[in-house]
């Protein structure tokens, strides 16, 4: 089959488009939910949280609205919340 968004040929069991990142829909048009991330995804947010808060942030809202990720995104959104609150502490020089 063929992605909806750039037209690049994906795999009947892929779940998102290599070409583009967006989610795969089957023919009646239902996006397929995509996989959780796996652990090399997971340590390298985590670093990014830790060491820019904001980006973590953002990418951990974007785990909570996928529901294969939800679990994943709320660790990483709580990561990220603690210190982006650590970050405000340093810097009002608490
Ligand atoms: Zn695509």
């Amino acid at each position: 089959m063929y992605c909806r968004h750039c037209g690049k040929e994906v795999k009947d069991k892929a779940v998102v488009c290599s070409g583009c990142g967006h989610p795969v829909e089957d023919l009646s048009g239902n996006i397929i939910v995509g996989h959780p991330w796996n652990w090399f995804v997971m340590i390298g947010l985590i670093l990014l949280t830790l060491l820019v808060p904001p980006a973590g942030l953002v990418f951990g809202i974007i785990g909570l609205l996928d529901p294969a990720k939800k679990v994943q995104g709320a660790v990483v959104t709580t990561i990220a919340v603690f210190m982006t609150l650590l970050l405000i502490a340093v810097i009002a020089g608490l």
